[in-house]
């Protein structure tokens, strides 16, 4: 298996050679062509399975440049790994130019605000401060397409239910949404009921 099989762009094939990606992991062979069709997924996914650039790298192919309001959201539980999707985002898409901002609640709001100012393709933070920003107006989510919950059972058991609802009601209607979660319980089913469309089921 070869991620030449999987991905059309050459500028992202050449940012996975440099990470040392040699070949896709089995949630990645998955996940990237779903993603590609267009197609609601939820995939049952560990930390270390590759899961994030599961996401990132079809959600980067399919990223318009020129657009300069965010296009895609991800929602995680903790500071720790909004640095690190957007890390991880802006590692993939380095020679796609794609330019990702972190929102997380432990740092002032205005490094944040300027950050939000400039283009942002893809947008990574945790509830609380994602929904501050939408309230504050420094979030403009009109143009987004792609929304991710990873972590969704960490983000469950951490009481951010609402916020995660609330937030989901903020969003464009006619969009492309994906979940995460190392679980499946009864409450993640019941999201996945209201706020997705047919979605694919991946575990492996
Ligand atoms: P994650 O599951 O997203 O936390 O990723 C776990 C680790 O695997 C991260 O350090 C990634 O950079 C790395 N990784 C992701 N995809 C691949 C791949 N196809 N080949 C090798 N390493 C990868």
């Amino acid at each position: 298996n070869n991620f030449k099989d999987l991905i059309n762009e050459q500028v992202i094939l050449d940012a996975i050679a440099d990470l040392g990606y040699t070949e896709p992991t089995a949630i990645q062979q998955q996940v990237i062509p779903a993603v590609l069709k267009d197609q609601d997924v939820i995939a049952k996914s560990k930390t270390g399975s590759g899961k994030t650039a599961a996401y990132a790298i079809p959600i980067i192919e399919k990223i318009d440049w020129n657009e300069n309001k965010p296009q895609a959201l991800v929602l995680v539980p903790t500071r720790e790994l909004a640095v690190q999707v957007k890390e991880d985002f802006a590692n993939i898409g380095r020679y796609k130019r794609i330019k990702s901002v972190a929102v997380f609640g432990s740092q002032p709001i205005r490094f944040q605000t300027t950050a939000l100012r400039q283009k942002t393709h893809i947008v990574a933070g945790s509830p609380g401060r994602v929904m501050d920003h939408i309230e504050r107006g420094t979030l403009k989510l009109d143009e987004l397409k792609y929304f991710v919950i990873d972590e969704a059972d960490e983000l469950l058991h951490m009481g951010f239910i609402d916020q995660v609802e609330k937030i989901i009601k903020k969003l464009p209607k006619q969009r492309q949404t994906l979940l995460f979660s190392a679980t499946y319980s009864v409450e993640i089913r019941k999201l996945a009921e209201k706020y997705m469309t047919n979605p694919t089921f991946i575990e492996y």
